[in-house]
């Protein structure tokens, strides 16, 4: 993304890009460069992939929330005894290293692990990555074929990509496609909600070059929605996002995508040029005047990066932490510029919007949550995967009708929904309807729609653990509710309960829920408590 900044960005830049590929330390990359040790030093701290340590043989492992869940969390252990390797190390002769991550999208399969660029999940993950069981790999199974029916918007591959485009660039306007979205009322399928169409006429408000982001740093464990679409179905997100271009007349657009979909960010590069090949991108696309340039960009390692703001700095070469609102992305964003970031699963929807007019989108859902939503099953599910509902559909309808109940005859005792910074509901809420508003009674959010089953083999304090763990490890450390908030609370699960505890945990999370400065630190808190609710974990009760 050079081509945007002056010459410290350019420099920058390539100095994060050299942190990827080198081991050289980063003040002497930042002395190549002519840049300030501290520019450097700063990314380079921050960003997992560059401050793990790295043997010849990188192994990445998920510990979040589906993959703990398939096995209480020993998987890791047996993955750093078989390799004789602590998650976080590099064995002594630089062969191997370990390091626990979250999330690497391939909930509906776990344990998971990354070999380099080369995915494994299964029971037997260990004995995977020793070389004495052969490798699994499944495919995301993407269910909108179910015998029940399902009613879908084609998000998951109904219709041929780019069929909308031409027509549009040659001889539609902005207006065409802004009043679509209005009429959709599509919102944001990242977990904010915003509603889309709102969100591009504020860019469109301020006249400086705009730019377009598609987020595809889907950093919520338990949904792999995102992956799924950049990998199978790249162009429908590339149409998705020329058409949001078009929309706010920006004619230079970004993907970002997480280093832990190395197959995703390759598909996408891919798509790019395909799509270039074909003429949908790049310069006076159909005789219409419009250009339209699209970059796409690997991330390095951060959940935090995936909230918007956070992405523009990480974006910028800078440590991707979040940035206070206002001014807003679609003020002053990538660069200073105007910039919208819509997620990969908002912006897939927007072809068939396209196609069959936003009121056909709005007259599914709910009155006040419309249109449709990929939900994501996980492992423990007997059919688990990818299955577009529209929302408001119940929760029984989604775990027993299609999820097929849990595998193995075991009991349902929780479901995580909307990752770690959703919540809890219990078997005993599922008629409630797959909705925000619906869930928010519960303490709970729809977030990016991930649905993680866990069974009554694993004890709520466990779960918990698991969730304070997501906390630590993630909080940017940026302000001291959320970084100190997150190690004090971890603390208290192992901390046999005493007279004043109580009033600590509650004094942990109100700090979090009031003073932290994004949602993370904000949504920690609700996330605790419903999951107290749900396991009857008394002392982390108001
Ligand atoms: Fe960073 Fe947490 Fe503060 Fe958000 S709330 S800025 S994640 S420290």
């Amino acid at each position: 993304f050079l081509r945007y900044g002056d010459r410290f960005q350019r420099s920058l830049a390539a100095a994060i890009n050299m942190l990827r590929s080198s081991d050289t330390v980063p003040a002497e990359i930042a002395r190549s460069f002519g840049l300030p040790a501290a520019a450097v030093a700063g990314p380079a701290s921050f960003f997992a992939d560059f401050s793990a340590p790295r043997g010849r043989r990188h192994i990445r492992v998920c510990g979040a929330a589906a993959c703990f869940a398939a096995t209480g969390g020993r998987h890791v252990a047996e993955v750093e005894e078989a390799l004789g390797v602590g998650a976080g190390n590099r064995s002594m002769d630089g062969a191997v290293s370990v390091q626990e991550v979250r999330c690497l999208g391939y909930c509906f399969s776990g344990p998971a692990a990354l070999d380099g660029e080369t995915a494994c999940a299964g029971a037997d993950l260990a004995a995977q990555l020793q070389g004495l069981a052969p490798r699994r790999t499944p495919p995301v199974p993407v269910h909108n074929d179910s015998p029940v029916p399902v009613v879908t918007a084609g998000l998951l591959g109904a219709s041929e990509p780019w069929s909308t485009w031409p027509n549009i660039v040659a001889s539609g306007t902005s207006e065409d496609v802004l009043r679509q979205v209005d009429a959709a009322r599509l919102s944001g399928r990242g977990g904010a909600g915003f509603r889309v169409g709102t969100k591009w006429r504020a860019a469109l408000a301020h006249p400086a070059a705009r730019v377009v982001v598609a987020n595809g740093d889907e950093g919520d464990p338990g949904s792999f929605v995102d992956r799924l679409l950049m990998e199978r179905d790249p162009h429908r997100v590339l149409e998705g996002l020329a058409l949001a271009c078009f929309a706010v007349r920006a004619e230079n657009a970004v993907v970002f995508v997480r280093s832990e979909y190395p197959q995703a960010f390759a598909r996408m590069q891919e798509a790019v040029l395909e799509a270039q090949a074909s003429g949908h991108l790049g310069t006076d696309i159909q005789g219409s005047c419009f250009s339209l340039e699209i970059d796409v960009v690997e991330g390095a390692g951060s959940y935090i990066s995936g909230e918007e703001t956070a992405l523009l700095s990480g974006l910028e070469g800078l440590r991707a932490v979040p940035r206070p609102r206002p001014p807003y992305p679609t003020e002053h964003g990538l660069h200073g510029r105007p910039t919208v970031v819509n997620n990969v699963e908002t912006l897939g929807a927007i072809p068939w919007i396209m196609q069959h007019g936003g009121a056909a989108y709005s007259a599914m859902g709910t009155p006040d949550e419309v249109g449709t939503v990929v939900a994501c099953l996980s492992e423990r599910f007997l059919r688990p995967g990818a299955y577009e509902v529209e929302i408001g559909t119940p929760f029984r309808r989604l775990v027993e009708d299609l999820g097929g109940g849990l595998r193995d005859g075991a009991t349902l005792r929780a479901l995580q929904i909307g990752g770690p910074l959703g919540g809890f509901i219990g078997p005993e809420d599922l008629d409630v309807p797959f909705s925000d508003a619906t869930l928010s009674r519960y303490g709970a959010a729809l977030g990016h729609a991930g649905v993680v089953a866990f069974d009554d083999t694993l004890a709520g304090e466990d779960v918990l653990r698991n969730l304070w763990d997501f906390a630590v490890a993630e909080s940017c450390g940026q302000c001291s509710p959320c970084r100190v908030g997150a190690w004090r609370g971890r603390a208290l699960v192992d901390r046999p309960g005493g007279p004043g505890d109580r009033g600590e945990r509650d004094q942990v999370l109100r700090s979090m829920a009031v003073g932290s400065l994004c949602a993370f630190g904000r949504r920690v808190p609700a996330a605790v408590r419903s999951l107290a609710r749900v396991y009857r974990l008394d002392g982390w009760l108001p």
